[in-house]
């Protein structure tokens, strides 16, 4: 049936097509991620044209048919180009890195209104918090495994069970998770967690404020969770946009 959504929609990518048009890959409110024609996009009075570019959040008019694999774009109007973002090379690198996560691990056509609400807050913290942009995409890529379904435990040992394990040498094991010390000197560690880092996913957790060596650390914690996401889901090969600049 053709319907048509007006949605809020970040803009992950853009394509040419034709003469013209582009095709994009949007993020939306309503539909979650979706890929959409506009067609004329690349004449040079098109407004819309201008306005859907990555990193963008924008508000479209569709018309949706559900059998059809491209939507077709009818108006859109520009919510914020998150400025800001695009004239820091590190927060830029961040927030493609946040795009590729979206664009390669959701599935196309399912609405996720947390995952919606929580890539424009990223974006929004990207381009207007001082906190470390590394930390800032910490914070949503932990919040991202855990929408996955993927999410890892820090509070108890997941061999034996006990908990208060935060100060002993602790080991990760990608299959079963967090390891006390005495589990770790019999199963494998697959991952490093010294306690800086256990402490650092701890604040990410508790959606607290790190400030200690957050370089360093966050870069690390980005490793770790990287690795853990390739071991899990094995068409996804990590993070390209962070690698181009690094
Ligand atoms: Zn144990």
């Amino acid at each position: 049936m053709n319907k048509i959504v007006k949605t809020k929609a970040v803009v992950l990518k853009k394509i040419n097509y034709g003469d013209t048009s582009i095709i994009a890959s949007l993020y939306s409110e309503e539909l979650g991620r979706i890929s959409a024609i506009l067609k004329g996009a690349r004449k040079s009075k098109s407004k819309p044209g201008l306005i859907i570019d990555p990193i963008n959040i924008v508000e479209i008019v569709l018309y949706n048919k559900s059998n059809r694999e491209i939507q077709l774009i009818s108006s859109a109007d520009l919510l914020s180009n998150y400025l800001n973002i695009k004239e820091d090379i590190e927060k830029l690198k961040y927030a493609y890195a946040t795009i590729e996560l979206i664009q390669n691990l959701t599935i196309e056509g399912e609405k996720d209104l947390r995952l919606f609400k929580g890539l424009v807050k990223i974006l929004e913290l990207f381009n207007t918090s001082k906190e470390f942009t590394g930390v800032i995409f910490c914070r949503f890529f932990f919040f991202f495994i855990k929408e996955l379904g993927y999410q890892f435990s820090l509070k108890k040992c997941t061999v034996c069970g006990r908990e208060d394990i935060s100060k002993e040498d602790l080991g990760f094991n990608f299959e079963t998770g967090l390891l006390c010390s005495n589990c770790k000197k019999n199963n494998i560690s697959t991952a490093e967690i010294n306690q800086e880092l256990f402490n650092f996913f701890t604040c990410l957790s508790n959606n607290k404020k790190i400030s200690n060596n957050v370089k360093n650390l966050s870069s690390k914690a980005v490793y770790f969770m990287e690795s853990y996401l390739k071991y899990h889901i094995n068409t996804f090969t990590g993070l390209k946009s962070i690698k181009l600049i690094d």
